[in-house]
C-alpha cells in the first residue's frame, strides 16, 4: 500500500486479517456484481452467530494479497463487501479500502456497529459507498444476546449513519426464542426515533446453521407475525 513510511507500508500489507475471500455474489451489494472479504475475529458473540470459524478464526490472507486479487477482477466486478466477523476492528482498514476504491471498486460494509468513531471517519472521508447495519437487539436484551456491552455504540453508529447521507440499511435476525414481537416493535420506536428513513430488514434465522451455542428450533411462520406499527418499511428476506 502507498503509504509515507515504506516500513509500515510492509507491515500493514502483510498483516493476515481476512479469513477467506467470496470471489463472487450477486446478492451481498444491491443491484452490484461483488467479491465479499470475510474478516477475521469479532468483539460481540451473538448466540445465533452462523459464523463461528470467522469469529474465532484467524486470518490466513494479506491486505496486500487481498488487492492482488481485486487487481484481476477488474472490469469484471462493481464492488467489494467487507464482512466478517467485524471488519472494523481492523487497523489500517482506511488505508485498505483507499487502495479498494483506487481500482475504482465501490464499498461496502457489513457492521456490527460497534465503532462509530470508525465509521464517522470512513464517511467523512468518502470511502463508504453502502453500509449495512446489523440491529441485535434492543438495549434490554442487547447484553445477553450478543454477549457484550456495545449498545450505545450501536446507538452512535446509527445516528452517525443517519448523519451521514450515505446510503445504509438496518437489518435484524430474528430467532422465536430470542426476539419476540414487543422487542421489535422497540426496535422500530428506536430507528423513528433516529430519524431512520430507510428499510428496515427482518431475516428469519436459518435453522440447521452452526451457531456459537446450541440454539432450539426458530419457527419460521413466526416472523411474519412480527408486525410493526411504527411508520417504518419492514421487508423480509430470506
Ligand atoms: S453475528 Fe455477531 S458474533 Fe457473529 S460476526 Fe456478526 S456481530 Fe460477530
Amino acid at each position: 500500500m502507498n503509504t509515507n513510511n515504506e516500513n509500515t507500508s510492509k507491515n500493514v500489507a502483510a498483516n493476515k486479517v481476512i479469513y477467506n475471500i467470496s470471489p463472487f455474489t450477486l446478492l451481498d451489494y444491491p443491484e452490484k456484481t461483488a467479491c465479499i472479504f470475510w474478516f477475521a475475529g469479532c468483539n460481540m458473540r451473538c448466540l445465533y452467530c452462523y459464523n463461528p470459524e470467522i469469529v474465532y478464526g484467524k486470518g490466513s490472507i494479506t491486505y496486500e494479497q487481498a488487492l492482488i486479487f481485486l487487481k484481476s477482477r477488474r472490469g469484471l466486478l462493481d464492488a467489494v463487501v467487507l464482512s466478517g466477523g467485524e471488519c472494523s476492528l481492523h487497523q489500517h482498514l482506511p488505508e485498505f479500502i483507499t487502495e479498494i476504491k483506487r481500482l475504482g471498486f465501490l464499498v461496502k460494509m457489513d457492521t456490527n456497529g460497534s465503532k462509530p468513531g470508525l465509521l464517522r471517519y470512513l464517511s467523512q472521508k468518502g470511502l463508504l459507498d453502502y453500509v449495512a447495519l446489523d440491529f441485535k437487539a434492543p438495549k434490554h436484551k442487547f447484553k445477553s444476546l450478543t454477549t457484550s456491552d456495545l449498545y450505545l455504540h450501536f446507538r452512535e453508529s446509527l445516528r452517525v449513519l443517519v448523519n451521514s447521507g450515505i446510503r445504509f440499511e438496518v437489518r435484524t435476525t430474528i430467532h422465536s426464542e430470542l426476539l419476540n414481537q414487543n422487542d421489535v416493535d422497540e426496535m422500530m420506536e428506536v430507528l423513528n426515533a433516529e430519524g431512520y428513513q430507510g428499510t428496515y430488514y427482518l431475516q428469519h434465522f436459518r435453522n440447521g446453521s452452526d451457531t456459537l451455542i446450541e440454539l432450539p428450533e426458530s419457527k419460521p411462520d413466526y416472523l411474519h407475525k412480527v408486525i410493526g406499527k411504527q411508520d417504518i418499511n419492514v421487508r423480509f428476506r430470506g
